[in-house]
């Protein structure tokens, strides 16, 4: 698809981003392009539109901005950018996934590996319900960690996840295979 491609050239990558060796992915400039912008939201409606998917869960992104002595924090400030307007457009509702003590209800949570350190995400109980078609979107899938525990929280609820979608993949860190087979449907390869 022609859109791809600009897409692709909108994704800036910062090397040594947040600490040296890491290749960062940074998609704020992708944002600053509504037309780059539009086209990812197009592409992935197009795939799911009239798929019968009535939940799209998305989480709220790390956004590394911190550096303290060494230590890495990440402060949530880049998320819920894509799922929500794929979430409206194809008539599902949106469900968020949070980091811990977000989220004001009950919640079921899961732990998960990143790339850089280690967390959890929570979900509100009852946000899902049984037998529920979902879809989990991120912006870039590394390690798949992150992922995987998306749609554990999904299925121990009782929903099907039908698909995981991204916009950038790192097939280098291997995360698909963590899915268990699920299929992830990415835009953009970064190697
Ligand atoms: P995973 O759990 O290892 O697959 O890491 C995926 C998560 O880490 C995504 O939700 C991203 O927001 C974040 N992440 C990892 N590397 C990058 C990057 O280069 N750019 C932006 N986000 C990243």
């Amino acid at each position: 698809d022609p859109r791809i491609h600009g897409i692709k050239t909108k994704i800036r990558v910062v090397p040594n981003f947040p600490k040296p060796g890491i290749m960062f992915q940074d998609i704020t400039t992708l944002l600053l392009d509504p037309k780059a912008f539009k086209d990812t939201i197009d592409l992935f409606v197009e795939r799911y539109k009239g798929k019968n998917i009535s939940v799209v869960a998305d989480r709220f992104s790390f956004c590394p901005s911190k550096i303290d002595k060494g230590t890495f924090k990440g402060i949530e400030a880049r998320g819920f950018i894509f799922g929500p307007p794929i979430a409206l457009a194809i008539g599902a509702k949106f469900v968020p996934l949070r980091k811990p003590k977000k989220l004001p209800g009950d919640v079921i949570f899961e732990e998960y590996t990143l790339e850089y350190g280690k967390d959890r995400l929570e979900m509100h109980v009852g946000a899902v319900e049984l037998g529920e078609r979902a879809l989990v979107v991120d912006d870039l899938i590394a390690t798949g960690g992150t992922l995987c525990a998306a749609m554990n929280l999904l299925e121990r609820v009782g929903a099907e996840v039908v698909e995981c979608a991204c916009l950038i993949e790192l097939p280098d860190l291997q995360g698909r295979e963590r899915l268990n087979g699920k299929p992830l449907y990415v835009l953009v390869e970064y190697q």
